[in-house]
């Protein structure tokens, strides 16, 4: 049975979507395929339904256990950014909190590999995706500190929460030529960042700005 939420209209009406994606091209995202992916991605079903309403906003909105689902024009920067240069066959992303970025990015890809902390999240973004019918994910509730050992390298690592320093796992698992994106730094302060691994040299940019939850430690 298709979840109902999918079929529904009003504040997820075409037009409600192309105001958000022209918004995001003012703002730079000019990757068409990603675009194409926040138009089609209902992101009304990754909340509860007393937010929907507010689905189509460029804004974060809260998810319970003290999370957000991102902000469209962070996911769709994220998502350009690391199909910069060519798309990845495999993604590990760190932080799948509802599972939108997860959704966005599962087929511009080969395979996402996704960790949450928080069990009841991993669960709930598990079901979303199945209702959506993305099935190129593998989810594991750990901890992103450790990345995922057993699948690396990585042709690309996205993260979605900040830390002061990228883990030293994650840099561990990024393949030669492979991107890794992620805001690091303290609150108020962050910059979301892109590290390319060419051979033993780490290649770093600062994206721009950036306000995330904190990358936390332990299972939950
Ligand atoms: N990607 C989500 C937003 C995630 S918010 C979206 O599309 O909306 C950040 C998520 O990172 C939260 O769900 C939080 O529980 C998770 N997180 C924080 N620290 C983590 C860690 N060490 N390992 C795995 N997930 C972590």
């Amino acid at each position: 049975m298709t979840n109902p939420k999918l079929t529904g209209i009003g504040m997820t009406s075409a037009r409600t979507r192309d105001r958000l994606i022209a918004r995001l091209r003012e703002q730079g995202i000019a990757n068409p395929l990603v675009l194409e992916r926040i138009r089609s991605v209902p992101r009304h079903v990754f909340m509860d339904e007393a937010l929907a309403s507010r689905a189509y906003e460029d804004t974060a909105l809260p998810i319970g256990h003290g999370q957000t689902i991102s902000q469209p024009y962070i996911v769709a920067r994220m998502t350009e950014a690391l199909l910069e240069g060519g798309a990845p066959r495999k993604v590990l992303e760190i932080g799948t909190g509802c599972g939108y970025q997860t959704a966005v990015l599962a087929p511009l890809v080969t395979t996402v590999y996704s960790v949450e902390r928080i069990a009841a999240l991993q669960l709930r973004a598990r079901r979303v995706l199945r209702d959506l019918r993305i099935s190129n994910v593998f989810m594991r509730h750990g901890d992103g500190f450790e990345g995922w050992p057993p699948y690396a390298p990585y042709d690309g690592i996205l993260v979605a929460a900040a830390a002061m320093a990228v883990p030293p796992a994650l840099l561990e698992q990024l393949g030669n030529g492979g991107r890794l994106i992620m805001p690091v730094g303290p609150d108020r302060e962050q910059r979301l960042v892109r590290i390319t691994r060419r051979g033993d040299l780490l290649e770093r940019e600062v994206l721009g700005p950036a306000t995330f939850v904190p990358l936390l430690q332990g299972l939950s």
